[in-house]
């Protein structure tokens, strides 16, 4: 069903993670996740349609109203991920994992109706970016929202707890054990690495109900999902063996984009959001890396969080990218950036939108479209490294509708000849 990201992004031969699971009960219910991966965060989840629906939340909810959170959509999960606990292996979302909370949960305003009238009711929610939830969870109580963002980054959103007889000041990731061991990250790591190889499997708390016969289909599911992973690697392969084989660069000179007054629709073309921030390069020697401005001076220091970032991705590449501090409706302000000199500023972020360079090979001969292809393959969970999506859109549409969101402007990208980008378009 909806799991095809979530499948594809993992090998169900190294990750303990859950493949399947169908709900039971006439109840929705909900669990937060913590999960140390590269970074800490919380991931907060829905039942919804037999699967769950999941946003990460960097700082945790809060039971404080005044306080809304940045929620980032991410891929549905399967059901029987409420259970997971335990350590995920290298890989995509490498950490450990606790239920932090979980429980049961109706719309705001449910009125008794039944699950199934609900479930429709919060798909459409989730349709229009909005949604009420009341929690009954043993950590989280009463009713939160989920706002979405009408900003740039399509799948940010806002968590924040909604005034009822639950709110309180004080901070409620305090309480840091998990609710099914009642153990924090700290002990799950250790008990987990301390088996030594039998670590991960075993220390998954599975679904207690789980039968053979959901078993033998979980096995069939994560053949699939292995099989789709071969594909994306021969992919790949292919890809990446057209580029000509060069040694990592020094310096490379982003192209930079001429400007038009006018939108237009034209085949082969693409467009994507036009980031209001500074230029920047990502030259990754593995955990050892440079981020620099088109002319080449170092933004190590200056955007120190952004260069962690890049060391912590630890991928052999060159990647191009824009360096841009977010508001919290997701968009780039750029006088927040020219004035930003810690994390107090403002929340930075590395929107990248092009490989150059990737394990020994020059990449910028081939179609942009495919060296778009691996970029988005590689890029991390939970980073502020992010993708810039393009949008299967005429360039007209997308140009009016960036206008009506207050965007800077969009960008047009030829897709298949062999140069980085070509046109930006200003608004107003
Ligand atoms: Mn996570």
């Amino acid at each position: 069903m909806a799991l095809t990201r979530y499948k594809k992004k993992r090998n169900f031969k190294k990750s303990p993670e859950p493949v399947g699971g169908t709900p039971d009960g006439d109840n929705l219910r909900f669990v937060v996740q913590k999960h140390h991966a590269s970074r800490l965060h919380y991931d907060f989840r829905l039942e919804m349609e037999g699967v769950l629906k999941s946003w990460a939340v960097p700082k945790g909810p809060s039971t404080d109203p005044d306080i809304k959170r940045l929620a980032m959509m991410v891929e549905d999960h399967p059901y029987d991920y409420r259970n997971f606990e335990g350590i995920i292996p290298d890989g995509y979302g490498a950490g450990t994992v606790i239920v932090w909370d979980e429980g049961f949960y109706e719309l705001a305003g449910a009125d008794g109706k039944d699950k199934k009238t609900q479930d429709k009711a919060l798909r459409k929610g989730v349709h229009s970016g909005k949604l009420h939830v009341v929690l009954y969870g043993k950590k989280l109580k009463g009713e939160y929202a989920l706002i979405k963002t009408h900003g740039k980054a399509e799948n940010a959103w806002l968590l924040f707890k909604v005034k009822d007889n639950y709110v309180s000041k004080d901070d409620v990731t305090l309480k840091d054990t998990s609710v099914i061991s009642g153990k924090t990250l700290a002990q799950v790591e250790k008990s987990t690495t301390d088996n030594g190889s039998k670590r991960a499997k075993e220390s998954s708390v599975n679904s207690k109900k789980e039968t053979s016969l959901n078993k033998r289909s979980d096995a069939i599911t994560a053949s699939a999902g292995d099989k789709k992973e071969k594909e994306e690697k021969t992919l790949h392969h292919n890809i990446v063996a057209k580029g000509k084989r060069s040694r990592f660069p020094a310096k490379i000179a982003p192209m930079l984009a001429a400007r038009v007054d006018k939108p237009f629709d034209k085949e082969g073309w693409q467009y994507e959001v036009k980031w209001d921030g500074y230029r920047a390069v990502a030259f990754c020697n593995n955990d050892k890396a440079e981020l620099k401005s088109r002319n080449d001076k170092s933004y190590n220091e200056k955007f120190y969080p952004v260069h962690k970032a890049i060391e912590q991705w630890n991928i052999h590449a060159v990647v191009d990218g824009e360096v841009v501090v977010l508001d919290e409706s997701g968009k780039s302000n750029f006088g927040a950036l020219q004035n930003w000199r810690s994390e107090a500023d403002g929340e930075l972020c590395f929107y990248v939108f092009d490989l150059l360079w990737l394990d020994r090979k020059d990449l910028m001969q081939i179609p942009l479209s495919e060296r778009r292809t691996i970029l988005k393959q590689l890029i991390p969970e939970n980073s502020i490294i992010r993708f810039s999506e393009n949008f299967e859109v005429s360039g007209i549409e997308f140009f009016e509708t960036a206008k009506k969101m207050g965007l800077e402007g969009i960008m047009a990208k030829r897709l298949t000849v062999s140069i980085q980008l070509e046109i930006a378009q200003k608004t107003g």
